[in-house]
């Protein structure tokens, strides 16, 4: 296995990447990757400034090459975090573009420019140096903050490989697929499956720069073959399909849609069924597991849920007092814990965190869900925010926020539970109301609640309803309701 990018190593002359107009050829990507991956062989750990460029994609393939561990910016990090993920992660030098602008704490580090600029298609790629092992650390990459302060993930080799491999065979990804995409280049979705996806298969990928649903559109129509995006662009994908038949042809077009990071409301779904006849793939993963699961793209519609196991995968649930859940019944709620290939080696500096992270070979995700009929995982919800224990009752949020949705008059809901002398805690609901054209008058916290309560279940209306112009959320679009707690 131990090649990460065979194609890179062969050298072709077909197209790796592409952002805006600048691409490199597989060839020509060798020769500026080479090179440098030769100028920082030997360093210790590098910080890889992601912004969303082609120097950012040939930094981190540098980085593999020369087997020294790439941590991962976000370039619109706050200095706060930033300081933290210098400290923690210790990086000896700052591979960036030339003409970034860094912050202090890492314009105080040694810095390497990446030249991606394409050398001409007959330059001679250099020799690779050979490549360390399966289980010598790859990536650092830091997990989004949704839940508390990021954590350094090592990432090895063999964990990248073997997810990027798994999903070739569930998605049926080979060397002829072309990737759209529109992501941020400093986490899991927009670097490993984006970037690095493409490279071990051979494939290509084409990046936005800037997610627009015009782009998409545009690349989408020309010889794009595969998307990947967040809920909250499936959302918007679906509000302009719904107005533009050339959208919407374009994502008919379209060989595979994907979505992850965050859950795909039921509602975009199937607002993107009715406009482009297509159905979104979602899978699940987070950054300490790489994918977990995920619908198959040669198996059966399975909307709502994130799919099965991936090849090599083991999934189980595990209810509250410790006991191994096997029901398929649709109904039976536990704790999603993984064991596979896939895995991280550890948080880095925090190996309290690391050895309560994991039952054994098991990894506790914290996400709860359960197994439908036919097998499929459904997500409810992360345990530490998402179930609401009321009246005796657990309540997964999910289920009340895709209920919410589906009201005409709300664009966006997230729902949290407060505490409450009654009932222990109290479901409370933040709303974006729906404006645009088509929009009637918003509609009010009795009605919101009224409809939850005929659609699901009494137990489950929501007691507070606050009203908001938008929703707190992090760069991947995910609703922080740490945020809303407080
Ligand atoms: P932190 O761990 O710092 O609080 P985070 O968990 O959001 O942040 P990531 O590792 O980027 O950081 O995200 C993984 C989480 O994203 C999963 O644990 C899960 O809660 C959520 N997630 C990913 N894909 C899906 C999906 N398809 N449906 C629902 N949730 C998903
Ligand atoms: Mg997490």
């Amino acid at each position: 296995m131990n090649v990460l990018f065979p194609a890179l190593r062969d050298a072709p002359s077909a197209p790796a990447l592409r952002f805006g107009d600048r691409a490199l050829s597989y060839r020509q990507l060798a020769a500026v990757a080479g090179p440098l991956a030769d100028r920082i062989g030997g360093a210790s750990r590098v910080a890889l400034w992601a912004t969303p460029t082609l120097e950012t994609a040939v930094g981190a393939v540098a980085a593999l090459l020369a087997g020294v561990p790439a941590v991962p910016v976000n370039p619109k990090i706050g200095e706060s975090e930033l300081a933290h993920i210098v400290a923690d992660s210790a990086p000896s030098l700052v591979l960036a573009a030339p003409d970034a602008v860094l912050p202090d704490a890492l314009a105080a580090l040694p810095r390497v420019a990446i030249v991606a600029d394409a050398p001409p298609e007959g330059a001679q790629p250099p020799p690779f140096p050979a490549e360390p092992g399966d289980e010598a650390p790859a990536l650092i990459v830091y997990t989004s903050g949704t839940t508390g302060p990021p954590k350094g993930v090592v990432l090895p080799r063999r964990a990248i490989a073997r997810t990027l491999d798994a999903l070739a065979d569930a998605w049926q990804w080979t060397s002829g697929d072309v990737l759209v995409h529109g992501l941020p280049l400093f986490h899991v979705h927009g670097l490993i499956l984006g970037i690095l996806g493409p490279l071990r298969r051979g494939g290509s990928v084409h990046h936005l720069g800037r997610f627009t649903t015009e782009a998409v559109a545009r690349e989408l129509s020309a010889d794009g073959t595969m998307l990947f995006g967040v809920p909250t662009m499936y959302h918007r994908l679906a509000t302009e399909a719904e107005r533009d038949p050339a959208l919407a042809k374009a994502l008919a077009r379209a060989r595979l849609l994907v979505s992850g990071s965050a859950a795909l409301p039921l509602t975009v779904q199937e607002r993107i069924a009715a406009a482009a006849g297509r159905r979104v793939i979602e899978r699940y993963g987070m950054t300490e597991t790489l994918m977990n699961t995920s619908v198959r793209a040669d198996g059966p519609d399975a909307a709502g849920t994130v799919g099965v196991p991936l090849p090599g995968v083991s999934v189980r649930l595990v209810d509250e007092a410790g006991r191994v859940v096997e029901a398929s019944d649709g109904e039976t709620v536990g704790e999603i814990q993984v064991h596979g290939p896939n895995l991280f080696t550890a948080y880095l500096n925090r190996p309290d965190a690391t050895a309560a992270a994991f039952d054994g070979e098991w990894f506790r995700t914290g996400d709860m869900a359960l197994r439908d009929t036919t097998g499929n995982y459904r997500i409810v919800g992360r345990k530490a925010t998402d179930l609401i224990k009321s009246g005796g009752y657990k309540i997964g949020a999910g289920e009340i926020e895709n209920a919410l949705l589906a009201h005409p008059g709300v664009a966006e809901a997230a729902v949290t539970g407060a505490p409450d002398e009654d009932l222990g805690e109290r479901i409370v609901a933040w709303i974006v109301a729906e404006t645009g054209p088509d929009a009637g008058p918003p509609p009010t916290a009795e009605q919101l609640a009224d409809h939850v309560a005929n659609q699901l279940a009494p137990h489950k209306r929501p007691r507070t309803i606050h009203f908001l112009d938008a929703l707190p959320r992090n760069d991947m679009g995910k609703i922080l309701k740490r945020a809303l707690r407080a």
